[in-house]
């Protein structure tokens, strides 16, 4: 066991959990006593930017052995997952009750999928890639409502958000 302050062996096991399915898997800065782990005073994406160079994992996924040593190493990290070919999925994401009331609005439809709740009040929707692929697009759909597809990624359950809550798998 390896528990660090802030630092959890939960975060561990969800990346390991993850790349077994198929997903590539990144550590993210974390959230650890209200502040974000980069430790930089004017961090404008607390807990939400990547811990690593992480491009190449954009082409391949880290090995079993990787993810081992960044959760071990920083327990204290998010778990991101890279969006797009790599992973096979792309994500709908829905920035709070504003960003869900502007894309129903669009008329568009929500397919039933895996939703995590984010720690601080929004959706992600993530669905299969469809052939050909999917492009990152911001407030485009609507606003307030995210794209994350080929060259982006999320942060995932059970990383923490800087409100003080916790991604969650929606039941
Ligand atoms: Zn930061």
């Amino acid at each position: 066991m390896n528990v660090s302050k802030g630092g959890e062996r939960r975060n561990l096991i969800a990346g390991l959990d993850y790349r077994q399915v198929g997903l590539s898997v990144i550590p993210v800065h974390g959230i650890v006593d209200g502040a974000c782990t980069c430790e930089k005073p004017g961090c404008t994406s607390p807990g939400k930017h990547p811990r690593i160079d992480w491009r190449e994992f954009t082409t391949r996924r880290a090995t079993e052995e990787e993810v081992r040593g960044w959760f071990t190493r920083w327990t204290d990290s998010n778990v991101g997952i890279v969006t797009g070919a790599i992973s096979g999925i792309w994500v709908l994401d829905i920035d709070g009750e504003e960003g869900m009331q502007n894309l129903l609005a669009t008329g568009l439809e929500l397919p039933k999928t895996l939703v995590s709740r984010t720690g601080g009040g929004g959706w992600h929707y993530i669905y299969r890639l469809p052939e050909g692929g999917i492009k990152n697009s911001a407030s485009k759909i609507a606003k307030k409502v995210d794209v994350r597809g080929e060259g982006g990624f999320i942060v995932a359950p059970p990383s923490k958000h800087i409100s003080g809550g916790s991604y969650e798998w929606q039941q």
